[in-house]
């Protein structure tokens, strides 16, 4: 068997020993005689699998009383439309912060919804900076701001909290919760995709204070509404069984290396092999403003793009995969979330100095 260093921007690598321990489970979870796949979602063994999970994650982000933890499914694109259905509350307006390619696409669901203002936006950076807070024009009878945390295309990410008054402030955090502590009581609603740092596709994490739930607008399908889905526990349908037991053992593996404060030390520190190396020569760079770089996804490019190709070619070879940069940015990107160990970064950094030496 062979593993190889995955920099996919998601679904993402997930912790090898994790890995193991499911397959471990795989047959017969703890005496049960069957896979947790198998199992009722009604049953005490998943019920205690679920209350585990959750109680995790809530010691994970210190989430403080008075805020619903969900479990729901239709991924962070599905809250794009989830969110304004349920937190309108009566108010005609969204204020956005326009940061790249996630914002954009939470911009034109939302616009179904309600009239949109987009308060700040980084498109004329090339979305390569996060609009200082002090430029932002927001709208104090708008019914939420939406920020994107971590823009996982372009690379760009918020290393402050911003104050927004007295109006909830709601961030997609898809691409870099669990990859640092976050201030949850200054959220009106957190979401989050599970498959770049939680665990499989299919699950969706919503963090929502208490007062903004059981308000939405009549055509919010029931599955959708957090009242129902509070109601019943993340169960009024079938929860994604499977993702909810694998991210219960994310959460266990992050606890066990120290929580997050430990995570975002690991992080800082992995995410430097890479950014001083790309500042240290002038074969690649990071388009990326250096106070909003991301920890999660690091975009690059090469001084000539006709050589990428290649690059590609060679980091395949050497067990170093998914680094081609998404289309609308061009170049590479190395997401190295928190499962990716230091020396996967390494690796790759090895391999781009031999490149250069090479092909430079
Ligand atoms: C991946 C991602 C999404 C899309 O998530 P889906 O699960 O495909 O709906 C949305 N926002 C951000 C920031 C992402 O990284």
């Amino acid at each position: 068997m062979t593993r190889i260093h995955n920099f996919s921007a998601g679904p993402a690598a997930l912790p090898e020993a994790v890995l193991r321990q499911a397959a471990e489970e795989m047959l017969d979870w703890h005496g049960e005689g069957m896979s947790v796949m198998e199992m009722s979602h009604r049953g005490k063994a998943f019920i205690g699998i679920a209350e585990r999970a959750e109680a995790a994650l809530r010691e994970l982000l210190a989430v403080p009383a008075g805020y619903k933890l969900l479990f729901m499914q239709g991924g962070a694109i599905g809250q794009n439309a989830i969110v304004p259905m349920n937190l309108l509350r009566g108010r005609g307006s969204i204020d956005f912060v326009d940061t790249g390619e996630w914002s954009k696409k939470s911009i034109k669901e939302a616009k179904k919804y309600a009239a949109v203002n987009v308060a700040a936006s980084a498109a004329d950076s090339g979305y390569t900076t996060i609009p200082p807070r002090a430029s932002w024009k927001l709208d104090p009878g708008a019914a939420y701001v939406h920020i994107c945390s971590n823009e996982t295309i372009g690379g760009v990410e918020y290393h402050f909290t911003p104050e927004v008054g007295g109006v909830p402030l709601v961030a997609d955090m898809s691409s870099d919760i669990l990859s640092r502590p976050v201030e949850v009581a200054k959220y009106g609603l957190i979401y989050a995709g599970a498959q770049k740092n939680i665990g499989p596709a299919g699950l969706t994490i919503v963090i929502v204070r208490d007062d903004l739930i059981g308000q939405s607008l009549p055509i919010t399908p029931s599955a959708f509404d957090y009242k129902t889905v509070a109601d019943n526990d993340s169960m009024y349908n079938t929860p994604p069984t499977y993702a909810i037991y694998i991210a219960g053992l994310v959460f266990e593996w992050i606890r066990a290396r120290g929580g997050l404060a430990a995570m975002e030390a690991h992080n800082r520190a992995k995410a430097a092999v890479l950014y001083d190396y790309l500042d240290s020569q002038d074969f690649y760079r990071s388009p990326v403003a250096r106070d909003c770089r991301s920890l999660m996804n690091v975009p690059f490019k090469l001084a000539d793009e006709a050589l990428d190709a290649a690059f590609l070619k060679g980091a395949d070879s050497r067990g170093l995969v998914q680094l081609k940069g998404h289309r609308s940015v061009g170049g590479m990107r190395a997401s190295i979330y928190n499962a990716m160990p230091v020396e996967g970064v390494q690796a790759l950094v090895d391999y781009m100095r031999d490149f250069v030496r090479e092909r430079g």
